[in-house]
Order: C-alpha cells, then sequence, then structure tokens
C-alpha cells in the first residue's frame, strides 16, 4: 500500500499525489525544491492481526482499495490481547493470526475507547463465547445470525454499554454500526476515493481547504 502525500505549490490548496511530480500541475513550475516538505496522509487501514482488543473490519471479498464500494459486505471480528482476530462465518468461528488475513482493515480500538480495566476480562469472555453451542457451523445465518451477531455479542459479554455510557441496555447492531461502523467506512471511503482518483489521473488539486 503506498502513502498519498500532500504537498502545497503556488495555491493554498494541496496537491495529492504518491510521489511528488517534476512540475506543479497548476502553475508548471519546477518542484525539485518545495518550501516545505510534503507530509503523508495517514492512512485509515490498519492489519487487523496485530491490532488488540478491538473489533476489526474488512470487506468480504477482496480489499478496502480495490474493491470497496458503498454498500458492499463487509466482515468482522474481535481481535484478543494478543491481536488474534476471532470471526464467526458460514463455516464456524475462525482464528486468524495470519497477518496477510486482516491486512487491510479498519479498527474499532475498544479498550481504549472504555477502560484498560476491560483488558482483564477480555481474553477470558472471548475464549468462552467462542466454545458456546451458539456459534457453531449449524447456528449460522447469513442475516440473522452472522459475524456481525458474534461481534454484539461478544461486546455485550464485556458489557461494552455498562463501561462506555454508564447503561445497563445490552448494545444493539443498529447501534453500534450507526456510532462506530459507519464513521469508520465512510472516513475510509474518501480516502479511498482520493487514493483512486490519484492512481487513475495522478496528482490531484484539493477541492476544499480543510
Ligand atoms: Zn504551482
Amino acid at each position: 500500500m503506498v502513502s498519498i502525500l500532500k504537498f502545497n505549490h503556488c495555491k493554498p490548496q494541496g496537491i495529492f499525489c504518491f510521489n511528488i511530480p517534476p512540475v506543479c500541475p497548476v502553475c508548471k513550475g519546477n518542484l525539485s525544491s518545495l518550501r516545505s516538505p510534503p507530509v503523508a496522509i495517514p492512512t485509515p487501514f490498519i492489519n487487523g492481526v496485530k491490532r488488540p482488543c478491538s473489533v476489526v473490519v474488512k470487506p468480504t471479498v477482496g480489499s478496502f482499495l480495490r474493491d470497496y464500494k458503498s454498500g458492499s459486505n463487509l466482515h468482522t471480528g474481535v481481535t484478543d490481547s494478543k491481536g488474534c482476530v476471532h470471526n464467526y462465518d458460514e463455516e464456524g468461528i475462525h482464528t486468524d493470526t495470519d497477518s496477510t488475513t486482516w491486512e487491510q482493515s479498519l479498527a474499532i480500538p475498544i479498550v481504549d475507547l472504555v477502560d484498560e480495566v476491560l483488558k482483564d476480562i477480555w481474553d477470558e469472555r472471548l475464549c468462552n463465547m467462542i466454545s458456546e453451542p451458539n456459534w457453531q457451523i449449524d447456528r449460522y445465518h447469513p442475516d440473522l445470525h452472522n459475524c456481525f451477531d458474534f461481534v454484539i455479542n461478544f461486546l455485550n459479554c464485556v458489557q461494552f454499554n455498562n463501561w462506555k455510557v454508564k447503561c445497563n441496555e445490552p448494545i444493539t447492531k443498529s447501534q453500534f454500526s450507526t456510532e462506530y461502523i459507519v464513521p469508520a467506512t465512510s472516513k475510509a471511503a474518501r480516502y479511498i476515493s482520493l487514493y483512486r482518483s490519484i492512481e487513475r489521473y495522478g496528482p490531484v488539486i484539493q477541492q476544499q481547504l480543510g
């Protein structure tokens, strides 16, 4: 994955690119010496198999940068304190430890969002939940009992809502989706769109400031 760089030349608008071009796409001036060095735009993606105590999300098929479209199916899992991704699908529970399997993921760092104390019970609750019959292969349903139900069930096992908002009600799929998944995928979608524009057209001039 190449980083997106941003630099300024003759206009307040930034110019986004993968490599600094020889001349400015706005004024055609020579860019061999820039007044201020280019900055790398932080990528929203992380390797899910390295991010402990989080909810991780990736497209069910392919990768975010290459394949993601608004409305694409997403697959999601929970990482343990070592960063192994536990996830549920039509083949049952998987524990992914290979760093290529969740290479380009979005992560919602649950323990960072709530309390370090959660770390102490995290692995034990996850381990207990995985062995429940509820997550065996024959219980899977693509809409009613899927990877996201697994994640939400786990968040309720560690009483996420209670830690986060002092609320005794369990968190629902729609609540977690609206508050955490949608903001993360929307941010990713803006990055993906910029990335694909640079890939297709070369340096891109910033539309709006901010
Ligand atoms: Zn210029």
